[in-house]
């Protein structure tokens, strides 16, 4: 089960959209240098649906993005989870920063609208860095990752 750390309404991190970005505990990546350590344990509340549907509905008149900052412990229950919250929310997109190198096998991207993926490597940056190793798509209907820039 994924645990919520905490969540805040964001603008930067999904180009165009107001998203609600959800911090996932239990990361596994550990990457030197990380900028979120207390995300490497447990901690937090437990995303049940209705956990969700209590925090979304708060927020779902304001955002267009869901944002899962984190999840890369349990891709399936990510895939899950974006799945049931665009059958709930249509309006509603989603979104997954994934500190993996590569998708996992069997992952449906389908299910998304935008995804993160990459480590963090302290030398080369985040996101916004022009050196960065991290690589941010866009997802086609048909699950087509194209390249893009936030
Ligand atoms: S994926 Fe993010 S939270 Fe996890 S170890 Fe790497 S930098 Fe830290």
């Amino acid at each position: 089960m994924l645990k919520c750390y905490s969540y805040d309404i964001v603008c930067q991190e999904i180009p165009d959209e107001i998203s609600l970005a959800v911090n996932i505990s239990c990361c596994p990546n550990r990457c030197p240098g990380c900028h979120s350590p207390w995300l490497w344990e447990e901690a937090g509340e437990e995303m049940t649906e209705d956990m969700l549907t209590s925090l979304i509905s708060g927020y779902s008149a304001a955002i267009t993005c869901f944002c899962f900052m984190g999840g890369d412990a349990e891709p399936s229950e990510v895939e899950k989870i974006s799945r049931w919250i665009k059958s709930r929310w249509p309006h509603i997109k989603t979104a997954w920063y994934s500190g993996r190198a590569e998708l996992p096998d069997g992952f449906d991207v389908k299910v998304l609208d935008y995804l993160k993926l990459g480590p963090y490597i302290e030398e080369l940056g985040g996101l916004k860095s022009p050196d960065t190793n991290q690589v941010f798509y866009k997802v086609s209907p048909d699950g087509t990752l194209i390249k893009s820039h936030i």
